[in-house]
């Protein structure tokens, strides 16, 4: 029996979502109904666009209560929550190593726009659209999802805070946790203290990296970054980063995490490092341009660029961990988050575009 749901669809690139009824497709066995109770906006949800063929669903950090479930699905039952996380095959021998953060089938899954066989999951007005954003489309109050990517929350925790640990904030937490690896008494320079930024630098300190130096343009994001954490902050509008670190860090930076898809950013991550040092970054300059930095720089001092994919995180272990750091007083993302009501939807895009507003959450009730 079919469903019909309330969306935010997108009708063209870079423009207004609008609320419309959409009618959502049977479950298949392995895939769960899911009434979304919040949703994370996340900076995907904007650079993405142009890779989607209109009109499109999106949203990726959605969070709910199960309503239904496939004849195959045996971990979750109806009334259980859920944090839904990025899309992957399960059958590719990455999955299958228990390493579903570089499914070979990422970008099908998480960009297709549909499920990984092909078929639609969503339709408005009788025709299928693009949808299966991250195998969710959770900018609605209802979505279709495969049970693997999702994590079964036992904490009453409320909703605007289980939404965004799907993507932005395990991706921060884990490139420092996971993915560098940054050991206690290393140094660490995250540039850009958005939400992914300063949730490296809150895990940075968990880890008991140090220093942690935070680069950003925004006093406010700074001092934010202070607060969570950060030893050291530089503005880097306003002096040379560069130069600013390496008195930090005479012998360079150990680790440099690039979250802010600042060309210079990006420069700035690699020359920072010292010898053996490892840049991770989880955003490019200019999409799919051909970058003009000196690869020198990174075989002068064998250090390695590392691309980060959803912070090395295998969410069905991982979340429950922030989620423990967070309950403790250790991971107080809370401070990051902002919640708005789902109509409001354009207004919440544009404070994130803006930057106004670090992690914005959609209320769905
Ligand atoms: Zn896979
Ligand atoms: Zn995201």
């Amino acid at each position: 029996m079919t469903t019909t749901a309330t969306a935010a669809v997108l009708h063209e690139v870079g423009g207004d979502f609008k609320l419309q009824d959409i009618v959502l497709d049977d479950l298949q066995a392995d895939e769960i109904r899911v009434r979304i109770e919040a949703c994370g906006i996340c900076h995907t949800d904007i650079g993405a666009q142009g890779l989607l063929a209109m009109p499109a669903v999106l949203g990726h950090e959605g969070a709910g209560i199960v309503e239904e479930v496939g004849i195959g699905v045996t971990n979750v039952v109806p009334g259980d929550r859920v944090i839904i996380s990025f899309g992957f095959c399960n059958h590719c021998p990455n999955c299958f190593e228990g390493r579903p953060y570089v499914c070979d089938n990422s970008v099908q899954s998480n960009f297709g726009g549909t499920r990984l066989d092909g078929s639609n999951t969503t339709t408005l007005d009788g025709k299928a659209i693009t949808a299966s954003f991250f195998q969710q489309s959770s900018f609605a109050s209802q979505v279709i999802t495969p049970v693997r990517n999702t994590v079964k929350v036992e904490q009453d925790l409320p909703p605007e805070l289980l939404a965004p640990l799907g993507c932005g904030i395990m991706t921060g937490a884990g490139a420092v946790m996971n993915t560098l690896k940054v050991p206690a008494g290393e140094s660490l320079v995250v540039f850009g203290s958005g939400a992914v930024g300063l949730s490296a630098i809150m895990a940075a300190k968990i880890v008991g990296a140090n220093p942690i130096i935070a680069v950003d343009v925004n006093e406010q994001r700074l001092a934010l970054a202070q607060d969570l954490g950060a030893t050291h902050v530089i503005n880097a509008g306003k002096v040379n980063s560069v130069e600013k670190i390496m008195e930090i860090c005479p012998r360079g930076a150990a680790f440099s995490f690039e979250t802010s898809g600042v060309e210079s950013a990006l420069n700035d991550a690699i020359d920072c490092l010292g010898m053996a040092g490892q840049c991770g970054m989880v955003t490019v300059p200019n999409y799919g341009e051909k970058y003009p930095f000196t690869p020198f720089g990174i075989f002068v001092k064998a250090a390695t660029l590392q691309g980060v994919f959803f912070g090395s995180a295998v969410p069905n272990t991982f979340l429950g961990q922030i989620i423990d750091f967070y309950q403790q007083g250790r991971f107080p993302y809370d401070k990051l988050v902002k919640t708005y009501s789902f109509k409001d939807i354009n207004r919440a895009m544009t404070e994130t575009k803006s930057g106004d507003v670090i992690k914005p959450v959609l209320l769905m009730d």
